[in-house]
Parts: C-alpha cells; structure tokens; sequence
C-alpha cells in the first residue's frame, strides 16, 4: 500500500469514526469549544452544539469577560444551550499585539473544569478571517496543549472556514476534511436567534 493509499484509508476510517460520534446524542460525551471570543462559539460551532443538546458541554471564551456587555449576552447563550461554561480576559484591545503563548496556554489550563474530553472544538490555524492574531493565538495554543498531552480528547476539531483574503465573509473552505449541513430548523436557529442575543 502506498504512503498516499495508507493515508487515505487512515481518513476514511476516521471520517466514519466522526460520523459515527456525530450520529450520537449520548450524554456521556463531553465536548469542548475553546475560542477567542464570546460569539466565536456560535458563528463556527452553533450548528454542532444545537446538533447535539444532550451532550455535555463546556465553552470557554480567552477574552471579554469584564466587557459586562459581552459577559451578560454570553451568559445568555449558555443557558438558551444549557451549556456550561467561563470567559477569561485576555488582552483584546484594537492593536491586537501578540499574546505570549505561555500565557495563552496557562489562561486555557486554568478555566477548563477537565483536561480530557471526547471532543474539543477550536479555532482552524488560519484563524477562519484573515489576519485574525487571536483566533490563530487561540487555535495554536490548543495545538501546542494537546501535543504536550496537558489537554486529551478523542476528536480535536478545528473550523474550516476561509474568507479568501477578505473577498467575502467567511464560507465553509471547500478543502475541509469533514463538512456536514445543517438541519432547517437547527440553521434557522443558528442564524436568528442567537445574532438577536448578540447584537440586539
Ligand atoms: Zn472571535
């Protein structure tokens, strides 16, 4: 067998694995969504956690939490998920200087309630906009974790959404490994109620 039909096989194997998880509304499974800020958990992942209600969730932001505005509408959408969940305060000021990783990977550490899950969901390396330092912060430093083996899960997940240099707003990226389509009602959920909590 070839590297390229080994690594194939390896992929199908693994893709049928996720569906297979994903097909499950067991209550057992505990999942993670680690972002940069309080929203990021519903643009990129809402669909996934309004998928699977009956899993334990956990969703933990790196930034915002003394923006009381952000902080009360964050806390909103934990409870319309019946999710739990915590926020940190990471610099989040308009510059965007670089955070050191050490600090980034400690705030993540400290405000998880676990280190291991069956699913942790984060930011995809290219931070999903281009040019986004704290996405792409936040996506390494749950990398860099998971490599050193101080966080575990079954199924690391990152987003795959691309905005093409900023040609367009975010899309699903074509080249994803794995892509799944919202139900109607769970879409319809996703992209009314939860901006009306954030924005309004
Ligand atoms: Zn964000």
């Amino acid at each position: 067998m070839t590297p390229q039909s080994a690594k194939k096989k390896q992929d199908s194997r693994d893709r049928k694995l996720l569906d297979t998880l994903l097909e499950t509304s067991a209550e057992h499974i505990r999942a993670t969504v680690i972002v940069a800020h309080p929203d990021d958990e519903i643009l990129w992942a809402g669909g996934i956690i309004l998928m699977h209600p009956h899993w334990d969730w956990f969703i933990l932001t790196l930034c915002r939490a003394n923006d009381r505005d952000r902080s009360r509408r964050f806390h909103r959408v934990l409870g319309h998920l019946d999710a739990h969940g915590k926020m940190a305060d990471l610099d989040d000021g308009p510059e965007q200087k670089p955070l050191h990783a050490p600090e980034i990977e400690r705030t993540i550490l400290e405000h998880l309630p676990r280190k291991d899950y069956e699913v942790i969901l984060t930011h995809g390396p290219q931070g999903e906009y281009t040019d986004h330092r704290r996405h792409e912060e936040v996506s390494a430093a749950v990398l860099r974790l998971w490599r050193k083996g101080k966080i575990s899960t079954d199924y690391m997940l990152m987003f795959a959404y691309e905005d093409s240099q900023r040609r367009y707003l975010p899309q699903c990226d074509p080249d994803a490994d794995f892509k799944t389509s919202l139900p109607t009602d769970v879409w319809q959920e996703k992209y009314r109620s939860f901006p009306v909590i954030y924005t309004c």
